[in-house]
């Protein structure tokens, strides 16, 4: 088995393109072609935050993203409200606490996005400001949930804590309009919807942060974002960065804008109702409910009494696809699909059949052909307008 496909929500399968420009020779990362590589993704990158701000890139995976975000803001004597929907948000409030912040939860039934009167409710009993920060997270790579962001960004608006946004595997496969909605900021990273290899991560900062993170905070020294936007305007990094990452993504920039916004969303958006369409037919149920579905991961429970990891096994060995799983609490109980990379309708039909027969044969009943039939209506039926 030679061909392998990632569906799984990250690291996805690169285009060639980008497999192609993360080959090319180094050069001097202190050097102008470099310089004109960091402008040109920066550059790039702030339309597909929705923002003016400042764009700046750590060597570092999504984590450390969030780190860097937490640690240059905040610190011992903050409190911050966490509005996790699933591990990754339950990650951001360890990152906080690791910098001695105080953490208050706003909790969310798993499968569930935040919901924005609560939010809104919390905050407006927050009447002496003791809450600094609020903790969101755009999508939730386990649970397949993607939080609507446009309501969180209006409860949140009135109270004027700092926002910090974990967007790692939400950016660029949906509309993301960071100025509109007022977030201060949004962590992306490379390895997701941008579909190029894991190493950067990627930091929009609003005025309102930078000049917080001008004031003290808890001490960071590779993740320091000042230094990073202070090594921005002589277009360099601190640190040597990943150059090879650079590369692919400046080469996915020039994917991204050739297929456009509209386009790249409308593809994540079909792939994923393509899967739920599918999931349906075959009568397996969503882990996440209506009103919260990710574009860009789809979240199956495992049927009863059939062993999702073993079908997984299976589908990854004999068939060269690899599909996500559980973990934590939903270890052994989820079955994820990812929509990002360089994926086709054909590869998705394709994973749809052989997920079938992969169901039928450890016993579970299906009705062949069903999942590609509803994944095909789906990529038959007219685009989904979206607003550019
Ligand atoms: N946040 C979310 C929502 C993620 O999906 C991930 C990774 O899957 C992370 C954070 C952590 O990113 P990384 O594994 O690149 O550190």
């Amino acid at each position: 088995m030679s061909k392998q496909l990632l569906f799984i929500p990250g690291p996805v399968t690169c285009p060639q393109e980008v497999l192609a420009a993360v080959a090319q020779p180094m050069t001097d990362h202190r050097g102008p072609g470099f310089a004109r590589i960091l402008a040109r993704i920066a550059t790039g990158m702030k339309p597909i935050f929705g923002t003016t701000n400042n764009v700046v890139l750590l060597g570092s995976s999504g984590t450390g993203g969030l780190e860097a975000a937490v640690g240059n803001l905040f610190g011992p004597g903050d409190t911050l409200l966490a509005c996790p929907v699933g591990v990754f948000g339950e990650r951001l409030i360890a990152i906080a606490r690791n910098f001695g912040c105080t953490v208050e939860v706003l909790p969310t039934t798993w499968g569930y996005g935040v919901d924005p009167q609560a939010l809104a409710q919390r905050l407006a009993a927050d009447t002496d400001k003791r809450i600094t920060g609020i903790l969101l997270t755009h999508n939730e790579t386990l649970t397949g949930v993607q939080n609507e962001m446009g309501p969180l960004a209006e409860a949140t608006r009135a109270h004027g804590a700092l926002t910090v946004v974990d967007s790692v595997s939400g950016l660029g496969a949906s509309e993301f309009t960071m100025d509109a909605w007022g977030f201060n900021v949004v962590v992306a990273a490379s390895q997701k919807a941008l579909a190029v290899p894991p190493g950067i991560a990627i930091v929009a900062v609003s005025e309102r942060a930078w000049q917080r993170m001008d004031g003290p905070h808890a001490p960071t020294f590779y993740l320091d974002l000042r230094k990073a936007r202070e090594f921005a305007k002589l277009g360099q990094t601190p640190w040597t960065p990943p150059i090879s990452v650079a590369y692919g993504l400046e080469a996915a920039l020039d994917l991204y804008e050739r297929e456009t916004a509209p386009g790249v969303w409308d593809r994540h958006a079909r792939y994923a109702s393509a899967i739920r369409a599918a999931a349906t037919a075959l009568d397996l149920e969503l882990f996440s409910h209506d009103g919260a579905h990710s574009v860009t991961v789809v979240a199956i429970k495992n049927p009863p009494g059939i062993d999702g990891d073993a079908i997984r096994k299976k589908l990854r060995e004999e068939r060269g696809l690899t599909l996500g799983g559980g973990q934590k609490e939903l270890k052994g109980k989820i079955i994820r699909i990812g929509t990002m990379g360089a994926l086709t309708q054909t590869d998705i039909v394709g994973m749809l059949g052989a997920l079938e027969i992969a169901l039928l044969e450890a016993g579970h009943p299906v009705h062949i052909g069903t999942a590609p039939k509803a994944a095909l209506n789906v990529f038959l039926a007219e685009p989904t307008p979206v607003s550019a």
